[in-house]
């Protein structure tokens, strides 16, 4: 491959694409290695994936994507999870968690990340099969389009979803594709689909709505935004936690008539969930959130959760959530009254 500038195939990042997705395509329309092509990007074959490219890509390394291949700069930037900045979580971090962001394993990190999910059935309709943006997003748990909850392993081995592996270490030609296990072999496409259960219409439209509007390209004005992701996280954790025991979630789950499903209770925040502990905390964060003023009230008031968890975290609340936390202190007072 030359060192020139465009290389000699140059496909564009495909509708919603992950950079690290397009970066590891590139490669294989040159017939190169990832190898070859991080160490002509990076002076080094391994160092980009010690860290979460997709999260905290360089700007020279966009430049260099968009200058190799004649992509546009801001195509090449969309292709990163820095879009979601200022609607899923308020600023860049270089370490620690990102709200709403599922973390990856890198060389550099030890524990198991399940952050990169995949639906099989968009994997085999696609023509030239890639990894989505959104399914490195926590509120994904399942695909609007296809409606099967999404994988976040190996269906086969259980080992997390590590696409740029399968180039590591192996022969040029030997090289599995994207849609394949890094470690055994399997390919996605052939994943077993499971249908999400709605407890009610309102949270099935509720929860379609917000991924639909996640979809789309951003710098849109919807009720999804930052302020509404805040108050949806700050529930899912207070559900998922000791202090609250489960007092929360089983009200909810008691209201919709549903069985309350075992959940690890502790410190985990939702990010380092598994995908079906995940999509049962958002369903009844949702349920809350469909109907704040009243909902909360209720909740409070069945003393499912205390006005303290919910004050957790306040300043970066919107306004109205801020109000509605406020009342139940004037409503604390009103109780004690009675
Ligand atoms: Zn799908
Ligand atoms: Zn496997």
């Amino acid at each position: 491959m030359a060192h020139g500038r465009l290389w000699p195939a140059h496909p564009k990042p495909l509708q919603g694409e992950l950079l690290s997705s397009w970066i590891v395509r590139v490669a294989q329309a040159n017939g190169i290695k990832l190898q070859t092509l991080s160490w002509i990007l990076f002076g080094n074959a391994l160092s980009p994936w010690n860290r979460d490219i997709d999260r905290s890509a360089p700007k020279w390394l966009l430049k260099a994507m968009s200058e190799h291949t004649g992509v546009n700069y801001w195509d090449a930037y969309h292709t990163t999870l820095t879009t979601y900045r200022t609607i899923l979580y308020p600023n860049r971090r270089c370490s620690g968690q990102l709200r709403w962001i599922l973390p990856v394993r890198t060389y550099a990190m030890n524990r198991k990340g399940y952050g990169q999910q995949f639906c099989p059935l968009c994997l085999a309709e696609d023509l030239i099969p890639y990894f989505r943006k959104t399914w490195r997003v926590a509120l994904f748990t399942f695909c609007p389009k296809h409606q099967i909850i999404l994988h976040d392993a190996c269906p086969f081995c259980g080992v997390p979803v590590v696409f740029h592996r399968s180039d590591f270490g192996v022969e040029q030609g030997n090289t599995r594709p994207i849609f394949k296990c890094y470690a055994c072999g399997f390919d996605f496409r052939a994943a077993t689909t499971k249908r999400p259960v709605f407890p009610s219409d309102e949270i099935r439209e509720l929860f379609g709505e917000m991924l639909a509007l996640l979809e789309m390209p951003v710098g849109q004005a919807t009720p999804f935004n930052l302020g509404f992701f805040a108050v949806l996280h700050r529930f899912c954790c207070i559900m998922g936690s000791r202090q609250n025991d489960n007092r929360l979630r089983n009200f909810i789950t008691n209201r919709l008539q549903i069985e309350l499903t075992e959940i690890e209770l502790g410190r985990t925040c939702i990010e380092h969930r598994r995908v079906a502990e995940r999509y049962d905390l958002i369903l009844c964060a949702l349920w809350l959130l469909a109907s704040p003023t009243e909902r909360i009230r209720e909740v409070w008031e069945a003393r499912a959760v205390r006005y303290n968890l919910m004050l957790k975290g306040i300043n970066e609340s919107p306004q109205w959530f801020w109000q509605l936390a406020e009342r139940c202190s004037d409503w604390r007072q009103g109780y004690r009254a009675r």
